[in-house]
Protein backbone atom coordinates (compact mmCIF):
# COMPACT_ATOMS: atom_id res chain seq x y z
CA UNK A 1 0.00 0.00 0.00
CA UNK A 2 1.12 3.38 -1.22
CA UNK A 3 1.74 5.95 2.15
CA UNK A 4 3.03 9.23 1.94
CA UNK A 5 2.76 12.18 4.10
CA UNK A 6 2.88 15.95 3.89
CA UNK A 7 5.34 17.39 6.66
CA UNK A 8 5.53 21.03 6.96
CA UNK A 9 7.29 22.67 9.92
CA UNK A 10 5.08 25.62 11.42
CA UNK A 11 7.87 28.11 11.25
CA UNK A 12 5.98 30.46 8.96
CA UNK A 13 2.64 30.19 6.27
CA UNK A 14 2.15 27.30 3.59
CA UNK A 15 4.11 28.52 0.31
CA UNK A 16 3.26 27.21 -3.01
CA UNK A 17 6.22 24.91 -2.91
CA UNK A 18 5.24 23.03 0.08
CA UNK A 19 1.34 23.12 -1.35
CA UNK A 20 3.16 21.82 -4.13
CA UNK A 21 5.20 18.87 -3.22
CA UNK A 22 2.05 18.00 -0.66
CA UNK A 23 -0.38 17.97 -3.64
CA UNK A 24 2.13 15.32 -5.39
CA UNK A 25 1.76 13.23 -1.80
CA UNK A 26 -2.18 13.57 -1.63
CA UNK A 27 -2.36 12.81 -5.61
CA UNK A 28 0.05 9.59 -5.35
CA UNK A 29 -1.36 8.24 -2.17
CA UNK A 30 -5.07 8.28 -3.47
CA UNK A 31 -4.35 7.30 -7.33
CA UNK A 32 -3.24 4.07 -5.41
CA UNK A 33 -5.63 3.62 -2.57
CA UNK A 34 -3.26 4.12 -0.39
CA UNK A 35 -2.77 6.73 2.57
CA UNK A 36 -1.61 10.62 3.28
CA UNK A 37 -0.61 11.48 6.41
CA UNK A 38 0.08 15.16 8.20
CA UNK A 39 2.90 15.52 10.21
CA UNK A 40 3.72 18.61 12.18
CA UNK A 41 7.92 18.63 12.52
CA UNK A 42 7.25 20.93 15.32
CA UNK A 43 10.56 20.05 17.16
CA UNK A 44 12.13 23.53 16.34
CA UNK A 45 10.98 25.12 19.73
CA UNK A 46 12.38 28.57 19.20
CA UNK A 47 11.09 28.89 15.74
CA UNK A 48 7.72 27.14 16.17
CA UNK A 49 4.56 29.26 16.45
CA UNK A 50 0.63 28.83 17.50
CA UNK A 51 0.06 31.03 14.15
CA UNK A 52 2.31 29.35 12.01
CA UNK A 53 0.69 26.19 12.79
CA UNK A 54 -2.93 27.28 12.65
CA UNK A 55 -2.42 28.95 9.21
CA UNK A 56 -0.81 26.12 7.71
CA UNK A 57 -3.71 24.00 8.58
CA UNK A 58 -6.23 26.72 7.46
CA UNK A 59 -4.70 26.57 4.49
CA UNK A 60 -4.48 23.11 3.61
CA UNK A 61 -8.29 23.24 4.65
CA UNK A 62 -9.13 25.56 2.20
CA UNK A 63 -7.35 23.57 -0.73
CA UNK A 64 -9.18 20.52 -0.15
CA UNK A 65 -6.65 18.27 0.79
CA UNK A 66 -7.71 15.92 3.10
CA UNK A 67 -5.49 13.50 5.22
CA UNK A 68 -5.93 9.93 6.80
CA UNK A 69 -5.71 9.70 10.65
CA UNK A 70 -4.65 12.11 13.03
CA UNK A 71 -2.31 14.92 12.74
CA UNK A 72 1.00 13.09 14.76
CA UNK A 73 3.11 16.15 15.89
CA UNK A 74 6.80 14.94 16.66
CA UNK A 75 6.50 17.70 19.72
CA UNK A 76 4.31 14.67 21.49
CA UNK A 77 6.86 11.95 20.04
CA UNK A 78 10.08 13.02 22.30
CA UNK A 79 9.67 9.61 24.66
CA UNK A 80 9.75 7.24 21.16
CA UNK A 81 12.84 9.08 19.61
CA UNK A 82 14.44 8.46 23.05
CA UNK A 83 13.87 4.99 22.69
CA UNK A 84 15.35 4.53 19.49
CA UNK A 85 18.04 6.59 20.46
CA UNK A 86 18.95 4.09 22.94
CA UNK A 87 18.51 1.23 21.02
CA UNK A 88 21.38 2.45 18.86
CA UNK A 89 23.51 3.22 21.74
CA UNK A 90 22.39 -0.50 22.99
CA UNK A 91 23.68 -2.50 20.20
CA UNK A 92 26.57 0.18 19.69
CA UNK A 93 25.31 1.37 16.72
CA UNK A 94 25.79 5.46 18.29
CA UNK A 95 27.81 6.60 20.71
CA UNK A 96 28.05 9.21 23.39
CA UNK A 97 30.93 11.97 22.34
CA UNK A 98 31.95 14.15 25.11
CA UNK A 99 33.84 16.79 23.14
CA UNK A 100 33.46 19.98 24.10
CA UNK A 101 31.75 22.47 21.84
CA UNK A 102 35.23 24.60 22.04
CA UNK A 103 37.14 21.91 21.29
CA UNK A 104 34.63 21.27 18.30
CA UNK A 105 35.24 24.33 17.50
CA UNK A 106 39.24 24.10 17.66
CA UNK A 107 39.24 21.21 15.46
CA UNK A 108 36.68 23.04 13.15
CA UNK A 109 38.86 25.64 12.85
CA UNK A 110 42.30 24.05 12.32
CA UNK A 111 40.67 22.16 9.27
CA UNK A 112 39.04 25.49 7.73
CA UNK A 113 42.61 26.69 7.81
CA UNK A 114 43.81 23.94 5.65
CA UNK A 115 40.84 23.70 3.25
CA UNK A 116 39.27 20.61 4.66
CA UNK A 117 35.79 20.67 4.61
CA UNK A 118 34.92 20.57 8.83
CA UNK A 119 34.77 17.12 9.77
CA UNK A 120 34.63 14.88 13.13
CA UNK A 121 37.80 13.67 13.85
CA UNK A 122 36.23 10.49 15.29
CA UNK A 123 37.58 11.05 18.77
CA UNK A 124 35.07 9.25 20.75
CA UNK A 125 33.95 6.63 18.31
CA UNK A 126 34.32 3.15 19.43
CA UNK A 127 36.37 0.87 17.54
CA UNK A 128 37.78 -2.86 18.57
CA UNK A 129 41.06 -2.08 20.24
CA UNK A 130 40.53 1.29 20.56
CA UNK A 131 40.89 3.51 24.11
CA UNK A 132 38.53 5.76 24.62
CA UNK A 133 39.77 8.95 26.40
CA UNK A 134 38.82 9.18 29.89
CA UNK A 135 35.22 11.31 30.25
CA UNK A 136 35.72 14.62 31.53
CA UNK A 137 33.56 15.46 34.31
CA UNK A 138 30.63 17.54 33.97
CA UNK A 139 30.14 17.73 30.13
CA UNK A 140 26.84 16.23 28.52
CA UNK A 141 27.62 13.80 25.85
CA UNK A 142 25.88 14.28 22.10
CA UNK A 143 25.22 11.12 20.46
CA UNK A 144 26.44 10.34 17.18
CA UNK A 145 26.00 7.76 14.94
CA UNK A 146 28.52 5.13 13.72
CA UNK A 147 27.77 6.18 10.51
CA UNK A 148 30.15 4.07 7.37
CA UNK A 149 33.85 5.30 7.24
CA UNK A 150 34.19 4.44 3.67
CA UNK A 151 32.38 4.12 0.58
CA UNK A 152 29.46 5.41 -0.68
CA UNK A 153 25.79 6.03 0.16
CA UNK A 154 23.65 5.30 -3.10
CA UNK A 155 20.44 5.36 -3.91
CA UNK A 156 17.55 5.67 -6.68
CA UNK A 157 15.64 8.71 -6.33
CA UNK A 158 12.12 8.65 -8.39
CA UNK A 159 13.26 12.43 -9.65
CA UNK A 160 16.42 12.80 -10.23
CA UNK A 161 17.40 8.96 -11.13
CA UNK A 162 20.91 7.47 -8.78
CA UNK A 163 22.36 9.41 -6.73
CA UNK A 164 25.60 8.71 -4.94
CA UNK A 165 27.20 10.73 -1.79
CA UNK A 166 30.64 9.90 -0.58
CA UNK A 167 30.16 8.73 3.09
CA UNK A 168 32.33 11.19 4.78
CA UNK A 169 29.61 13.60 3.50
CA UNK A 170 27.66 12.34 6.11
CA UNK A 171 30.28 12.04 9.06
CA UNK A 172 29.01 10.42 12.18
CA UNK A 173 26.03 13.08 12.87
CA UNK A 174 24.42 14.11 15.66
CA UNK A 175 21.55 12.61 16.76
CA UNK A 176 20.88 13.68 19.46
CA UNK A 177 21.92 17.05 21.34
CA UNK A 178 23.48 16.90 24.71
CA UNK A 179 20.45 18.02 26.16
CA UNK A 180 19.04 14.74 25.39
CA UNK A 181 16.58 16.13 22.38
CA UNK A 182 16.68 14.00 19.07
CA UNK A 183 17.73 16.36 15.92
CA UNK A 184 16.03 16.81 12.68
CA UNK A 185 17.14 14.06 10.19
CA UNK A 186 16.75 11.81 13.16
CA UNK A 187 13.14 12.36 14.19
CA UNK A 188 12.17 12.50 10.80
CA UNK A 189 13.41 9.08 9.60
CA UNK A 190 11.79 7.79 13.15
CA UNK A 191 8.33 9.12 12.24
CA UNK A 192 8.78 8.05 8.23
CA UNK A 193 9.87 4.52 9.46
CA UNK A 194 7.08 4.02 12.08
CA UNK A 195 4.35 5.59 10.24
CA UNK A 196 5.51 3.07 6.96
CA UNK A 197 5.85 5.96 4.36
CA UNK A 198 6.21 3.72 0.99
CA UNK A 199 6.93 7.47 -0.56
CA UNK A 200 8.48 10.33 0.42
CA UNK A 201 8.25 13.69 -1.81
CA UNK A 202 9.63 16.24 -0.91
CA UNK A 203 11.62 19.47 -2.41
CA UNK A 204 14.94 18.90 -3.43
CA UNK A 205 16.46 21.26 -0.50
CA UNK A 206 16.11 18.12 1.49
CA UNK A 207 18.02 15.81 -1.06
CA UNK A 208 21.83 16.29 1.13
CA UNK A 209 19.38 15.18 4.48
CA UNK A 210 18.14 12.04 2.58
CA UNK A 211 21.92 10.47 3.12
CA UNK A 212 21.65 10.99 6.59
CA UNK A 213 18.46 9.66 6.71
CA UNK A 214 19.54 6.48 4.85
CA UNK A 215 22.43 5.72 7.30
CA UNK A 216 19.53 5.99 10.00
CA UNK A 217 17.17 3.57 8.65
CA UNK A 218 19.95 1.32 8.12
CA UNK A 219 21.11 1.40 11.73
CA UNK A 220 17.71 0.46 12.76
CA UNK A 221 16.79 -2.50 9.87
CA UNK A 222 14.27 0.01 9.01
CA UNK A 223 13.15 -0.44 4.90
CA UNK A 224 14.02 2.63 3.35
CA UNK A 225 11.48 4.37 1.32
CA UNK A 226 11.17 5.36 -2.31
CA UNK A 227 12.49 8.86 -2.39
CA UNK A 228 11.19 11.89 -4.86
CA UNK A 229 13.09 15.02 -4.71
CA UNK A 230 11.18 17.57 -6.42
CA UNK A 231 13.11 20.50 -7.91
CA UNK A 232 12.37 24.31 -6.94
CA UNK A 233 10.05 26.51 -8.56
CA UNK A 234 12.10 29.40 -9.86
CA UNK A 235 11.04 32.79 -11.07
CA UNK A 236 10.46 33.33 -14.83
CA UNK A 237 14.59 34.93 -14.67
CA UNK A 238 15.56 31.07 -13.37
CA UNK A 239 16.23 32.69 -9.85
CA UNK A 240 14.72 32.06 -6.56
CA UNK A 241 10.89 32.70 -6.37
CA UNK A 242 10.72 36.10 -4.27
CA UNK A 243 7.24 37.06 -2.59
CA UNK A 244 6.86 39.54 -5.28
CA UNK A 245 7.10 36.81 -7.72
CA UNK A 246 4.22 35.03 -6.21
CA UNK A 247 5.75 33.03 -3.02
CA UNK A 248 3.02 33.67 -1.31
CA UNK A 249 1.34 32.75 1.63
CA UNK A 250 -1.09 30.27 0.18
CA UNK A 251 -3.81 32.13 1.81
CA UNK A 252 -2.79 34.80 -0.41
CA UNK A 253 -4.20 33.10 -3.23
CA UNK A 254 -8.01 33.19 -1.82
CA UNK A 255 -7.54 37.01 -0.59
CA UNK A 256 -6.67 38.15 -3.88
CA UNK A 257 -9.64 35.82 -5.61
CA UNK A 258 -7.83 32.17 -7.22
CA UNK A 259 -9.97 29.09 -6.58
CA UNK A 260 -8.46 26.74 -4.90
CA UNK A 261 -8.88 24.10 -7.82
CA UNK A 262 -7.67 26.74 -10.07
CA UNK A 263 -4.48 26.84 -7.89
CA UNK A 264 -3.58 23.33 -7.78
CA UNK A 265 -4.38 23.01 -11.30
CA UNK A 266 -1.62 25.35 -12.23
CA UNK A 267 0.64 23.71 -8.82
CA UNK A 268 0.27 20.53 -10.56
CA UNK A 269 1.43 21.52 -14.03
CA UNK A 270 4.27 23.42 -12.53
CA UNK A 271 6.80 20.33 -12.49
CA UNK A 272 5.04 18.08 -13.75
CA UNK A 273 2.94 17.44 -17.31
CA UNK A 274 0.97 15.57 -19.80
CA UNK A 275 1.82 15.74 -23.03
CA UNK A 276 0.36 19.70 -23.52
CA UNK A 277 -2.78 19.33 -21.61
CA UNK A 278 -3.34 22.61 -19.15
CA UNK A 279 -6.77 22.14 -17.70
CA UNK A 280 -7.29 19.35 -15.11
CA UNK A 281 -9.85 18.29 -13.19
CA UNK A 282 -8.92 16.33 -9.75
CA UNK A 283 -10.32 13.18 -11.33
CA UNK A 284 -8.20 13.55 -14.14
CA UNK A 285 -4.81 14.59 -11.70
CA UNK A 286 -5.89 11.32 -10.21
CA UNK A 287 -5.52 9.34 -12.87
CA UNK A 288 -2.62 10.74 -14.74
CA UNK A 289 -0.58 12.43 -11.90
CA UNK A 290 2.57 9.74 -11.43
CA UNK A 291 5.65 11.31 -9.62
CA UNK A 292 8.59 9.45 -11.85
CA UNK A 293 6.84 12.09 -14.39
CA UNK A 294 7.75 14.88 -12.19
CA UNK A 295 10.29 17.76 -14.81
CA UNK A 296 14.08 16.79 -13.34
CA UNK A 297 14.65 20.55 -13.97
CA UNK A 298 13.32 23.57 -12.19
CA UNK A 299 10.09 25.04 -13.07
CA UNK A 300 9.34 28.76 -13.82
CA UNK A 301 6.67 30.69 -11.80
CA UNK A 302 4.19 31.58 -14.95
CA UNK A 303 1.65 34.38 -12.93
CA UNK A 304 -0.15 34.72 -16.46
CA UNK A 305 -1.46 31.18 -16.53
CA UNK A 306 -2.69 31.14 -13.35
CA UNK A 307 -4.92 34.24 -13.99
CA UNK A 308 -6.04 32.24 -17.00
CA UNK A 309 -6.44 29.26 -15.63
CA UNK A 310 -8.48 30.87 -12.75
CA UNK A 311 -10.33 32.52 -15.54
CA UNK A 312 -11.14 29.22 -16.91
CA UNK A 313 -12.10 27.62 -13.85
CA UNK A 314 -14.74 30.38 -12.81
CA UNK A 315 -16.17 30.21 -15.74
CA UNK A 316 -17.14 26.90 -15.08
CA UNK A 317 -18.22 26.86 -11.42
CA UNK A 318 -21.59 26.85 -10.66
CA UNK A 319 -23.22 29.89 -9.86
CA UNK A 320 -24.52 28.98 -6.44
CA UNK A 321 -20.46 28.32 -5.45
CA UNK A 322 -19.90 31.69 -7.10
CA UNK A 323 -22.44 33.46 -4.72
CA UNK A 324 -20.82 31.64 -1.37
CA UNK A 325 -17.36 32.63 -2.94
CA UNK A 326 -17.95 35.93 -3.06
CA UNK A 327 -19.35 36.06 0.34
CA UNK A 328 -15.79 36.26 1.13
CA UNK A 329 -15.34 39.01 -0.68
CA UNK A 330 -18.33 40.95 1.44
CA UNK A 331 -20.78 40.95 -1.87
CA UNK A 332 -24.28 39.55 -0.69
CA UNK A 333 -25.91 38.31 -3.81
CA UNK A 334 -28.73 37.11 -1.61
CA UNK A 335 -31.05 39.91 -2.61
CA UNK A 336 -30.62 40.06 -6.60
CA UNK A 337 -33.42 39.83 -8.61
CA UNK A 338 -31.47 38.58 -11.84
CA UNK A 339 -28.53 37.15 -9.93
CA UNK A 340 -28.10 33.87 -12.33
CA UNK A 341 -27.80 36.63 -15.14
CA UNK A 342 -25.37 39.08 -13.72
CA UNK A 343 -23.60 35.93 -12.49
CA UNK A 344 -23.59 34.47 -16.15
CA UNK A 345 -22.84 37.48 -17.42
CA UNK A 346 -19.58 38.63 -15.42
CA UNK A 347 -18.13 34.88 -14.59
CA UNK A 348 -17.12 35.30 -18.82
CA UNK A 349 -14.97 38.66 -17.71
CA UNK A 350 -13.13 37.72 -14.83
CA UNK A 351 -9.89 36.26 -13.77
CA UNK A 352 -10.53 36.39 -10.50
CA UNK A 353 -13.43 36.31 -7.52
CA UNK A 354 -12.09 40.36 -6.64
CA UNK A 355 -12.82 40.57 -10.30
CA UNK A 356 -15.68 38.97 -10.38
CA UNK A 357 -16.79 41.48 -7.53
CA UNK A 358 -16.02 44.19 -9.36
CA UNK A 359 -18.06 43.96 -12.38
CA UNK A 360 -21.10 42.19 -10.60
CA UNK A 361 -21.00 45.73 -8.47
CA UNK A 362 -19.72 48.00 -11.30
CA UNK A 363 -23.59 46.89 -13.18
CA UNK A 364 -24.99 47.27 -9.31
CA UNK A 365 -24.37 50.47 -7.83
CA UNK A 366 -25.15 53.54 -9.09
CA UNK A 367 -22.40 55.25 -10.04
CA UNK A 368 -21.20 58.22 -7.79
CA UNK A 369 -18.75 59.62 -10.75
CA UNK A 370 -18.55 59.11 -14.23
CA UNK A 371 -14.97 58.33 -16.02
CA UNK A 372 -13.34 61.72 -17.10
CA UNK A 373 -11.52 60.65 -20.16
CA UNK A 374 -14.37 58.35 -21.12
CA UNK A 375 -16.61 61.59 -20.80
CA UNK A 376 -14.34 63.27 -23.00
CA UNK A 377 -14.15 61.08 -25.35
CA UNK A 378 -17.58 59.58 -25.97
CA UNK A 379 -19.99 62.45 -24.96
CA UNK A 380 -20.94 64.93 -27.74
CA UNK A 381 -23.05 67.44 -28.43
CA UNK A 382 -25.71 65.61 -29.60
CA UNK A 383 -25.52 62.64 -26.84
CA UNK A 384 -28.12 64.31 -24.45
CA UNK A 385 -30.91 64.09 -27.64
CA UNK A 386 -29.63 60.45 -28.43
CA UNK A 387 -30.14 59.28 -24.73
CA UNK A 388 -33.21 61.01 -24.66
CA UNK A 389 -34.53 58.99 -27.53
CA UNK A 390 -33.07 55.76 -25.93
CA UNK A 391 -35.30 56.28 -23.19
CA UNK A 392 -38.10 56.85 -25.28
CA UNK A 393 -37.87 53.93 -26.96
CA UNK A 394 -36.96 51.45 -23.95
CA UNK A 395 -41.08 53.62 -22.72
CA UNK A 396 -42.16 51.94 -25.56
CA UNK A 397 -40.47 48.93 -25.79
CA UNK A 398 -41.43 47.85 -21.71
CA UNK A 399 -42.38 45.11 -22.52
CA UNK A 400 -39.73 43.93 -24.20
CA UNK A 401 -37.27 43.71 -21.51
CA UNK A 402 -37.25 40.29 -20.59
CA UNK A 403 -34.35 39.00 -23.10
CA UNK A 404 -31.16 40.06 -24.32
CA UNK A 405 -32.41 39.22 -28.20
CA UNK A 406 -35.69 41.43 -27.96
CA UNK A 407 -33.28 44.43 -26.27
CA UNK A 408 -31.13 43.99 -29.47
CA UNK A 409 -33.25 43.60 -32.10
CA UNK A 410 -35.23 47.10 -31.23
CA UNK A 411 -32.23 48.75 -31.03
CA UNK A 412 -30.25 47.74 -33.68
CA UNK A 413 -32.77 49.36 -35.97
CA UNK A 414 -32.86 52.01 -33.94
CA UNK A 415 -29.04 53.13 -34.48
CA UNK A 416 -29.89 52.76 -38.18
CA UNK A 417 -31.75 54.99 -38.49
CA UNK A 418 -30.84 57.75 -36.20
CA UNK A 419 -27.13 57.12 -38.24
CA UNK A 420 -25.36 56.29 -35.31
CA UNK A 421 -21.93 54.17 -34.73
CA UNK A 422 -22.47 52.02 -31.94
CA UNK A 423 -20.48 53.33 -29.61
CA UNK A 424 -21.84 56.70 -29.88
CA UNK A 425 -25.17 55.03 -28.14
CA UNK A 426 -23.66 52.91 -26.13
CA UNK A 427 -20.56 54.13 -24.80
CA UNK A 428 -22.21 57.18 -22.72
CA UNK A 429 -24.90 54.29 -21.75
CA UNK A 430 -22.31 52.54 -20.24
CA UNK A 431 -21.22 55.76 -18.29
CA UNK A 432 -24.15 56.83 -17.46
CA UNK A 433 -25.51 53.36 -15.98
CA UNK A 434 -21.55 52.33 -14.90
CA UNK A 435 -20.01 55.39 -14.41
CA UNK A 436 -16.85 53.72 -16.76
CA UNK A 437 -16.86 51.99 -20.03
CA UNK A 438 -15.59 48.93 -19.43
CA UNK A 439 -18.92 47.27 -18.39
CA UNK A 440 -20.08 44.10 -20.34
CA UNK A 441 -22.42 44.17 -23.56
CA UNK A 442 -25.02 47.22 -22.79
CA UNK A 443 -28.37 44.53 -23.93
CA UNK A 444 -27.36 42.67 -20.87
CA UNK A 445 -27.14 45.69 -18.64
CA UNK A 446 -30.63 46.90 -19.30
CA UNK A 447 -31.88 43.41 -19.33
CA UNK A 448 -30.10 42.44 -15.88
CA UNK A 449 -31.25 46.19 -14.14
CA UNK A 450 -34.67 46.40 -15.87
CA UNK A 451 -36.50 49.55 -16.85
CA UNK A 452 -36.81 51.61 -13.71
CA UNK A 453 -33.32 51.87 -12.85
CA UNK A 454 -31.78 52.32 -16.38
CA UNK A 455 -34.17 54.93 -16.69
CA UNK A 456 -33.18 56.86 -13.45
CA UNK A 457 -29.63 56.20 -13.67
CA UNK A 458 -29.77 57.76 -17.36
CA UNK A 459 -31.89 60.44 -15.90
CA UNK A 460 -29.79 61.32 -13.10
CA UNK A 461 -26.72 61.41 -15.64
CA UNK A 462 -28.05 63.67 -17.76
CA UNK A 463 -29.24 66.29 -15.04
N1 LIG B 1 9.55 19.59 7.69
C1 LIG B 1 10.22 19.74 6.46
C2 LIG B 1 9.88 21.07 5.83
O1 LIG B 1 9.00 21.74 6.25
C3 LIG B 1 9.87 18.63 5.48
C4 LIG B 1 10.59 17.39 5.78
C5 LIG B 1 10.43 16.28 4.78
O2 LIG B 1 9.54 16.38 3.89
O3 LIG B 1 11.11 15.31 4.91
O4 LIG B 1 10.54 21.50 4.93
Amino acid sequence: MTVTRFAPSPTGYLHIGGLRTSLYSYLWARKNGGVFRLRIEDTDLERNSQDALKAIIEAFDWVGLSYDGEVEYQSKRTEIYKEYINKLLDSGKAYKCYMSKEELDTLRASQEAVKQTPRYDGTWRPEDGKTLPEIPAGVEPVIRIKAPKDGTIEFLDGVKGAMKFESSFVDDFVIARSNGMPTYNFVVTIDDALMEMTDVIRGDDHLSNTPKQIVIYEALGFKIPKFYHVPMINNPEGKKLSKRDGAMDVMDYKRLGYLPEALLNFLVRLGWSNGDQEIFSMEEMLKLFDPSNINKSASAYNAEKLLWLNGEYIKKTSNERLEKELKFFDLDLSNVEKKDDLLNLAKQRANTLVELKKLIEDILNIPNSYDEAGVKKFVKEDTKEILEKYINLLKENKNSLNSVEKIENFTKPFIEEQGLKFPQLFQPIRIAITGGTQAPSVYDIIFILGFDEVFSRISKALE
